[in-house]
């Protein structure tokens, strides 16, 4: 082990917390399970999977609507996870929050509700060369309904947005800059504090997909200055099936609903609905309630580590892993931004992705093959698919270098 993650191991002691997550104490094909797929999805500790299990077992009930005592309990435990996440976020005011089922639908309820408010033929809405399918299909169905023109940034060989074509593409048409803060295809690390500043200095609005960043690394909604920014809980070592979005209130409150019924209503007459105020309105029917208490949770958790830490920790592996990766003949390194997540994308000059994270199944090795959902960012780089190494603070340096091991085995197997 290298000498700055053997320093590191002081500060930070992955075996232990290896033993938050009991699913990482398991083999495959009696192999130690080595999980690097955390940009797909991230394993629960045990707190959250604990958490999870009292509440339905002990305290679940619905929320909002009644007024015994399981009811009322259990709506303090929802509101009590919208602060959590208004707090890591950095946002100002829990109203703030609307809990959504993950990025996906949240980008599609900011496209729906904002596009229907302020999207009109012949405006604008700027994403970039390398986004998730999450923020680039919505963007287009848009585009397509209200008349209005989808622009791209582009991005250089090491994946990195170039700024300066970005410049260009804002004008006083541009109603919404949506890109993501961290690439779950190449891993670059997006400067979303300036292409914000910059995309409302030219008065456009801002969505930032945070799908990729806050698992991994301290985020302030304020400090980004952005109008939106998204999250999904089953990347952040929670529960899957919740998530949500970040909005400053001055939009929500001017925005309508998206999907209606219970819940997001003021008044109804058979006439006439009048909307409840943000952020019921975009909360219509019955929420995952236990998965939001399981983000809380795991929001807690991850407090209790320190964001900056895991993302000190993340980046060396970072480090370790690209060097490592990067030593191997026949593999070349997809996505080289100076500033990137723990996310290592790579082609084999000899195997196809799918073959290759096959092979590394035998091995026990779980990481992800093909266009991961972006596949402009496939055609940008010219591959069909990449293999996919994404760590998380559970990882540790010995696993990449089992990873390197398989793939040299799958490279001779194929040479
Ligand atoms: N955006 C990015 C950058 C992602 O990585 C993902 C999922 O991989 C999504 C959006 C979609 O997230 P979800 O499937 O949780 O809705």
């Amino acid at each position: 082990m290298p000498q700055t993650l053997m320093a590191d191991k002081a500060a930070f002691d992955v075996d232990k917390i290896r033993e938050d997550f009991p699913i990482l104490s398991q083999t495959v094909r009696g192999k130690p399970l080595v999980y690097l797929d955390n940009a797909a999805t991230t394993q629960k500790p045990r707190r959250v999977i604990e958490r999870v299990r009292r509440f339905d077992t002990e305290e679940y009930g619905t929320v909002r609507r009644g007024a015994y005592r399981l009811c009322e309990h259990a709506t303090q435990l929802f509101e009590d996870s919208r602060q959590k996440v208004a707090d890591f976020l950095g946002a100002g005011n829990k109203k703030e929050i609307v809990f959504t089922s993950g990025t996906t639908q949240a980008i599609n309820l900011v496209a729906y509700s904002f596009g229907r408010r302020f999207v009109y033929a012949g405006d604008e809405i700027i994403i970039s060369n390398i986004e998730h399918h999450a923020n680039t299909v919505p963007w287009q169905v848009l585009c397509e309904e209200r008349g209005a023109r989808l622009k791209v940034i582009p991005v250089n060989d090491a994946g990195e947005l170039i700024l300066e074509e970005y410049e260009k593409l804002l004008s006083d048409r541009t109603r919404l800059v949506a890109v993501n803060h961290v690439s779950n295809a190449l891993g670059t690390v997006n400067p979303v504090r300036e292409i914000t500043e910059k995309a409302h200095a030219a008065g456009a609005r801002v969505l930032i997909d945070g799908a990729q960043s806050t698992p991994h690394m301290k985020v302030d909604v304020r400090e980004i200055g952005c109008d939106f920014y998204t999250f999904s809980g089953h990347k952040m070592y929670a529960p899957s099936g919740v998530g949500g979005v970040f909005g400053k209130m001055e939009l929500w409150q001017e925005m309508p609903p998206y999907v209606t019924g219970g819940d997001m209503i003021m008044k109804v007459t058979l006439e006439k609905t009048t909307y409840a105020p943000p952020p019921a309105r975009f909360e219509a029917g019955t929420p995952a309630i236990t998965q939001v208490i399981g983000l809380g949770e795991a929001i807690d958790y991850l407090n209790g580590i320190g964001m900056d830490r895991i993302s000190q920790y993340e980046k060396s592996l970072l480090e370790y892993g690209s060097r490592v990766l990067g030593a191997i003949d026949g593999l070349r390194i997809i996505g080289t931004a100076h500033d990137k997540a723990a996310l290592i994308s790579f082609a084999l000059d000899v195997a196809h992705p799918h073959d290759v994270v096959t092979l590394l199944d035998q091995d026990g090795i779980a990481v992800r093959g093909g266009h991961h959902c972006a596949q402009p960012t496939m055609v940008r780089f010219g591959v069909p698919a990449t293999s996919r190494a994404s760590m998380a603070f559970y990882n540790k340096p010995e696993e990449l270098d089992a990873l390197a091991e398989s793939l040299q085995k799958v490279i001779k197997l194929f040479s």
